[in-house]
């Protein structure tokens, strides 16, 4: 069936544990985020396997999808909850990401309904400028949740690289490490002093004291095994776990059109100067499925165009009928959509299987394995 996802679960399996294990020498838990795969329970299932304790999504509807296929280890809310929500969020998440009083009021309420105590991790702004209580008023939001009953204080999280694309440096790290000292005058010691998600991991990596911190959430580095801010793959992870499978519905050779407006694809510019637009391919894959602009496509094939439902190719390869597959890699934002997408269908499979690559042998980077099926030619 097409169009499909390909999961290598081994390969996210191999990935959790590498991360596990390199951060555990840095004094840093993993957080397995799974809100670029919709709370997928395989996918979480194989994070698990790779030594993740710890789940951490955005999205209280993954949350639930996680729990009714029975994972039971702890969650964290890592979005500040609606407090159309919060009954939701106490019940199926330990501690939650919170930067308003009056949401963490609501979920003190809520805790009190519920007979739970829930747990709060104020979330600092640190220069992202997306969510976050600035720092100077963080003192108020720490005694806030010390006097309020069903709530308490888990620790803290800092952002970097969402909105604002700028990696965190020694400074900004050793300035959210200080913030703990104030904090813990007041306060027990805290438990959670979340630095930030995979763009943080150069960062750790590099030698140098991490300070406080005690945990990274990652989501890209696991599934994808690219640096968030770069784009580079990281040494030592699997860059192609996930496949996005599209079935070719036309090949043709279309002459005499002013070519519509070209999708700005991974290395189409490349592509395109080889092949000489040759050969016109169309995809039954379109925007509704995923982001067509973070698709790699097999050396040789490039992207011309999209529509909701179309995608459309040149390539210099001739082999083309329809129902013929082509096989690409996926970015952080074409794996989220193809993963919310109605009509992509999810296949997984484990690391050793054959995977990726039929008929032709393609050369794409180096760790990459984007391949390309020809249907027979009939006639
Ligand atoms: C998405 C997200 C993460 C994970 O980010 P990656 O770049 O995928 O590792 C971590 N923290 C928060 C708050 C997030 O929203």
């Amino acid at each position: 069936m097409a169009p499909r996802i390909e999961i290598d679960l081994g390969k996210i399996r191999e990935n959790t544990r590498f991360l596990v294990d390199a951060l555990r020498a840095k004094g840093i838990r993993v957080a397995g985020v799974t809100k670029a795969v919709c709370g997928d329970p395989a996918v979480a299932g194989a994070m698990q396997q790779g030594g993740v304790s710890l789940l951490a999504d955005a999205r209280i509807s993954n949350v639930a999808r996680l729990r009714s296929a029975g994972i039971t280890c702890p969650i964290e809310l890592i979005r500040s909850p609606m407090p159309s929500e919060v009954d939701r969020v106490v019940e199926t998440c330990a501690a939650s990401y919170n930067t308003e009083m009056e949401v963490i009021a609501d979920l003190s309420a809520s805790a009190l309904r519920a007979g739970k105590v829930h747990g709060v991790i104020l979330m600092v702004e640190m220069g992202d400028m997306r969510d976050g209580i600035c720092p100077h008023e963080l003192g108020r939001y720490v005694s806030l949740v010390a006097h309020l009953p069903g709530v308490a204080l888990s620790g803290i999280g800092a952002n970097f690289a969402c909105l604002g694309n700028v990696s965190p440096d020694d400074e900004a790290m050793a300035a959210f490490s200080d913030l703990v000292k104030d904090i813990e005058i007041d306060a027990p010691p805290l438990k959670a002093v979340s630095g930030g998600g995979s763009a943080n991991l150069p960062w750790a990596f590099a030698s140098g004291t991490k300070g406080r911190v005690n945990e990274l959430r990652l989501g890209e580095a696991i599934l994808l095994g690219t640096d968030p801010v770069s784009g580079d793959p990281i040494d030592g992870l699997h860059t192609d776990a996930f496949r996005l499978v599209a079935e070719v519905i036309e090949a043709n050779c279309k002459t005499g059109h002013a070519g519509p407006r070209r999708v700005e694809c991974e290395n189409s510019e490349a592509h395109l100067g080889e092949v000489g637009a040759t050969s016109r391919i169309i995809l039954a894959l379109g925007m509704q499925d995923t982001d067509v602009h973070g698709l790699t496509f097999p050396p040789g094939v490039a992207a011309i165009g999209a529509t909701s439902d179309h995608t459309v190719l040149c390539s210099s390869e001739r082999g083309f009928r329809p129902g013929a597959e082509i096989r690409c890699g996926v970015s952080y934002g074409a794996l989220m959509r193809a993963m919310n997408a109605r009509d992509v269908e999810r296949v997984y499979v484990e690391a050793g299987s054959s995977f990726g690559q039929i008929g032709e042998p393609l050369q794409a980077r180096p760790t990459t394995n984007i391949g390309v099926t020809l249907a027979p030619v009939v006639g």
